[in-house]
């Protein structure tokens, strides 16, 4: 590090779990840029931005809770991010603080590599701010229907109104039984499983589904897919792919994948 050294990121609260610290700074490593990337745990996300261009700090990722809050204020955000209504990558360019949503592009990529998705009958679980990213991702991949199911279907309805011009939703209550099992792809954006051994859904009543978790490490009901012989995907490509494109918006460096994937490995071992 030296007087020259570019600062970059990650806003959140809480942010002791975040494994991008350990991953961008590899990475700058890796690419010899003079950069460093800190985690910023802040109880105010309006000072915290405004601070960047106080600091000149040269790009930052935003997370929990603040993706939604970050978008009113920034100065310009990308037409992803307009729709969205939803930052998780800043860029500082003189001053002027540039918004994207790479999330919903990392999870686009990995169903796009891994599944056969076209004219499946798709669900997705789950109506917050992941599940917005999920549902426009189906939209750019041509998905033109969907059922969503969240446990409060209120907020399943909201997504619904407000996604109306892009894609169809039909709104479902949590493991409504029929859905599951008529299902080609189940995917779940709740965060149920993170921190305990709980499923969103009865796997018993799952026959034929593909079942894919935006969560990282392996869910209870990934492991309890692959038990039963279901085609799988976890959240670990969403979050390298998201990290990825973060990184080339900051620095033009496309960096290579496979390597973030190991470090993101060891890091949640
Ligand atoms: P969020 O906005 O807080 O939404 C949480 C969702 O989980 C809501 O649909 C909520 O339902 C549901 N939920 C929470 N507890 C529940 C319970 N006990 N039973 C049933 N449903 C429950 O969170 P988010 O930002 O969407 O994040 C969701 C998950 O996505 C997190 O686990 C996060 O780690 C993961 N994620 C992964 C990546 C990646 O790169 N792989 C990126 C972003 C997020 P209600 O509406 O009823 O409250």
């Amino acid at each position: 590090m030296n007087a020259k050294t570019d600062i970059y990121g990650i806003i959140g609260n809480p942010i002791d779990r975040s494994f991008s610290p350990t991953l961008h700074t590899k990475m700058f490593k890796k690419y010899r840029i003079n950069a460093v990337y800190v985690p910023f745990k802040s109880d105010n996300i309006k000072d915290a931005i405004i601070g960047l261009k106080g600091l000149s700090i040269k790009g930052v990722n935003i997370t929990l809770p603040y993706k939604e809050k970050a978008f009113f204020f920034i100065d310009h955000a990308d037409e992803d991010a307009q729709i969205l209504k939803s930052v998780n990558t800043i860029k500082n360019v003189d001053g002027k603080l540039y918004g994207y949503n790479t999330d919903f592009k990392g999870f686009m990529e990995a169903l796009r590599n891994n599944f056969n998705y076209k004219g499946k009958n798709i669900t997705l679980i789950g109506a917050g701010g992941a599940a917005r990213g999920v549902i426009y991702a189906l939209y750019k991949l041509g998905i033109k229907k969907i059922n969503i199911m969240n446990r409060t279907i209120s907020k399943a309805e909201n997504l619904q109104r407000e996604f109306s011009d892009l894609i169809k939703i039909n709104v479902y209550e949590l493991n409504a039984k029929e859905i599951v099992g008529d299902s080609d792809m189940i995917i779940n954006a709740t965060s149920v499983g993170l921190k305990n051994s709980n499923m969103p859904i009865d796997i018993k009543n799952v026959e034929k589904s593909d079942i894919v978790d935006i969560i990282y490490p392996d869910t209870e009901l990934i492991k309890q897919a692959k038990f039963k012989g279901l085609r799988t995907m976890n959240g670990i490509e969403m979050l390298v792919n998201q990290a990825f494109y973060s990184f080339k918006i900051w620095t033009g460096v496309e960096f290579d994948r496979k390597a973030a994937l190991d470090i993101v490995k060891d890091f949640y071992i």
